[in-house]
């Protein structure tokens, strides 16, 4: 049978959101458990710089992700590795977040499980991938040092990695569906100024390999017509994330399944709230996701203040 631990606050997953509604939880005294699959810091520990989080000017992902972690057991927050299995409400409204050898119960849970790479869906992808294809360019980027890289999508991740890749090859181009990338514009100007080549208005058709792996890539652009196949050595795919909010299936969320919220970062279902990358917003960065721990972790508080008054 599963140990039971009980807390004031449970928070499933430790990115930035979720470390930083441990620090404020934990900072405001309530008993603060994070539950977390991999290393703390989410997606953080894959960025290679990060040069827009206010005050501290140019940092590695990994470096931010252990300060972040530093900071919310600094306060008392407590971090347990494991795979949440499911969410179950109890009678009394409070939650058991169950996991293989514990079940953590508590009045709140905050959802901070973020979202993971969505793939291209071509020919080849799948069966490329460790073999030319790749989703982070810091893991996997060496790889292809002084070889010709091809990355694929327009927003801020693809144009941001292009500029690490083009740390490591000067033979970098960027292909994306439209004319217009999404990225913020003083990102694209950076990748512009770096001398990254652009493949704009056209799609992938097929990743190609030989001898098990990538070769070419077929594409086809949008304007002509014109079906052309191009050598490469490797593929980084950044086209978008899918949220992982399969836990909370009873939380109202939008059509491709990011958790909707109020302004509270309460969820529809009272004392479910959630934060980060796996919330309905329209701008996702570091600070956003941090900023959006802060203010579960107080308005959790405040809630668990009203339930308490209420139960006398
Ligand atoms: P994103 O903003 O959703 O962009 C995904 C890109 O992939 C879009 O350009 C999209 O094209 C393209 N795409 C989607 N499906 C495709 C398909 N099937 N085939 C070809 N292209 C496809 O995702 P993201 O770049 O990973 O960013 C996620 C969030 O993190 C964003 O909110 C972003 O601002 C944030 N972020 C911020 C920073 C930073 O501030 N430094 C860095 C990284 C990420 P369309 O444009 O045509 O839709």
């Amino acid at each position: 049978m599963a140990e039971e631990k009980r807390f004031d606050i449970v928070i499933v997953g430790g990115g930035p959101g979720g470390l930083a509604c441990g620090q404020y939880s934990a900072r405001a005294g309530r008993k603060t458990a994070l539950i977390e699959e991999m290393a703390p810091g989410g997606q953080t520990m894959i960025i290679d710089e990060i040069e827009n989080y206010p005050g501290l000017g140019k940092v590695s992902g990994y470096e931010i992700g252990a300060k972040f972690e530093e900071q919310a057991t600094g306060f008392g927050c407590q971090i347990f590795f494991g795979s949440v299995d499911g969410i179950e409400r109890l009678e009394d409204g409070t939650f058991k977040v169950k996991t293989s050898d514990t079940d953590y119960c508590s009045p709140v849970v905050v959802i901070a499980t973020g979202s993971k790479h969505r793939n291209l869906e071509v020919p080849g992808e799948k069966e490329f991938t460790g073999h030319g294809v790749s989703y982070c360019a810091t893991c996997d980027g060496p790889f292809f040092k002084n070889r010709k890289i091809l990355v694929c999508g327009g927003g801020d991740s693809a144009c941001q990695e292009s500029m690490y890749l083009r740390k490591l090859s000067d033979n970098v181009t960027i292909t994306h569906r439209r004319d217009r990338f999404r990225a913020q514009a003083s990102i694209v100007k950076a990748m512009t100024d770096a001398g990254i080549k652009t493949k704009m208005n056209t799609t992938v058709q097929s990743i190609n390999g030989e001898n098990g792996k990538v070769k070419s890539v077929t594409f086809l652009n949008k304007e002509t017509g014109e079906v052309s196949t191009e050598e490469f050595d490797g593929v980084f795919i950044f086209v978008g994330n899918i949220p992982q909010s399969q836990l909370v299936p009873d939380c109202e969320k939008d059509g491709v399944g990011f958790i909707k919220t109020d302004s509270h970062m309460m969820t529809n279902i009272p004392g479910i709230f959630a934060v980060g990358d796996v919330r309905d917003t329209p701008f996702r960065q570091i600070v956003t996701a941090a900023a959006d721990g802060a203010i579960a972790a107080h308005y959790a508080s405040e809630y668990i203040d009203e339930i308490n008054n209420n139960s006398y």
